[in-house]
């Protein structure tokens, strides 16, 4: 009866990401020792004290009902608060919006946003959803791509000419996944500058990476001159946090669109599990360096990431700025072969990975970029170097055919 199925749903390309990850839990669970790779979770449990907000949450029987549908109100006081301190951004609390993880603070937007036809602009590589919830909401995505020598940024000429009377919305994530591209306070000013002559945009900055940058500062493009009232800033608690399972995010936006998002998520799921927001609440309340000291301990990881994948020949990749990913150009396996398997994209590259490395990645083209490969470094040391060393084994198998 899979006839029945809408038109939406059968066009709807599965997350790859996930599928990935669930390709590598189903050769674990026929006893393969896998190294996952694919997805992007940090390796660490969230913070006791995060924890422990949760449980006294519970204890206090106070948090069994419904909440708000936008969230508490002093969940929403202490987001905008934060936003203020640490990103120069001014919101008001009623101006946040608390989701099921920043994924769904995407949607609600996008179904609030986009009639059938408008666009939305994407800095690419992307992360694989953007494209989805774009189209979802009944929009195009018009991706803009950078190139890998400049770190993947795109240029401001390229987002000027992608301009059209039907774009609603620029969208990016800084730090970028997949490409780990912070961007700098020059490249969103210059990003500003061409949007100040289309003012019928909105910008939507995706933030969730911030607490994992490795470059000396971090710029809000919403805390710029003359941004703010046409900026929505998207973050929330699963990576900066460590709390993924959790599925708290939020957006902040103009007040208008704001309320159109509250209306959306009252219809859709209402607001996001009671407990949940409590623990988030606490993450925001403990002095920051606390969960700083847990993010610092990415940058070895892509220091060490970066030496191993130089040991790999043919390889050709950039240096993140923050994020948790590498994403590195393998074409130059296309066209190799073990005698048994041909590689001829970077899918059949993964899937040879996975088959003959136990070595879970996922394919560049789910984030638009069909010549490269992501791998996520929020993993151990150790379990980083056993992957590096049997992808190494896998590839020296491979020669042209
Ligand atoms: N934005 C980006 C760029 C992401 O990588 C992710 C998660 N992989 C999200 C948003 C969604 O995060 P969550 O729904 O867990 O808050």
């Amino acid at each position: 009866m899979n006839q029945l199925l809408s038109h939406r749903i059968k066009t709807l390309p599965p997350s790859a990401t996930l599928a990935m990850y669930q390709q590598s839990q189903a050769l674990k669970a026929q006893g393969h020792d896998i190294c996952d790779l694919s997805i992007g979770e940090p390796s660490f449990p969230t913070p006791l004290y995060i924890q422990q907000a949760a449980k006294q949450a519970i204890d206090s029987g106070n948090y069994f009902g419904y909440p708000p549908t936008a969230g508490y109100a002093d969940l929403r006081a202490t987001i905008a608060q934060k936003l203020h301190q640490d990103n120069g951004l001014v919101y008001e609390p009623d101006q946040v919006v608390v989701s099921t993880g920043a994924k769904q603070a995407l949607a609600n937007l996008f179904l609030c946003l986009l009639d059938p036809g408008d666009e939305v602009v994407v800095y690419a590589p992307y992360w694989v959803t953007y494209a989805s919830l774009v189209q979802l909401a009944g929009g195009r995505p018009v991706f803009i791509k950078g190139r890998q020598e400049d770190n993947f940024e795109p240029t401001p000429e390229q987002l000027d000419q992608a301009i059209t009377p039907r774009t609603k919305a620029v969208l990016f994530s800084s730090p970028c996944n997949p490409t780990g591209l912070v961007l700098s306070k020059a490249s969103l000013m210059a990003m500003a500058a061409v949007l100040d002559q289309h003012k019928h945009v909105l910008v939507v900055a995706d933030e969730i990476y911030e607490y994992i940058n490795f470059t000396d500062s971090y710029t809000s493009i919403g805390a710029l001159a003359g941004m703010q009232d046409r900026v929505v800033t998207v973050n929330g608690f699963s990576k900066g946090f460590a709390m993924t399972g959790w599925r708290i995010g939020y957006l902040a936006a103009p007040l208008w669109l704001a309320k159109a998002c509250e209306k959306i998520q009252g219809q859709l799921t209402s607001a996001p599990c009671s407990i949940a927001q409590r623990a988030a609440l606490a993450a925001l309340e403990v002095d920051k360096k606390l969960v700083q000291a847990m993010n610092d301990t990415y940058r070895p990881r892509r220091d060490l990431a970066l030496q191993l994948l130089g040991e790999l020949p043919g390889l050709k990749f950039n240096k993140p700025g923050g994020a948790f990913y590498l994403f590195p150009d393998v074409s130059y396996y296309f066209g190799q072969t073990d005698g048994q398997t041909t590689i001829n994209n970077a899918g059949d590259f993964c899937m040879y990975i996975l088959q003959k490395a136990h070595v879970a990645l996922v394919t560049g083209s789910a984030f638009g970029e069909p010549r490269c490969a992501r791998l996520s470094y929020a993993v151990a040391e150790e379990e980083l170097e056993k992957a590096m060393r049997r992808i190494k084994q896998a590839l020296n198998k491979l020669k042209l055919g």
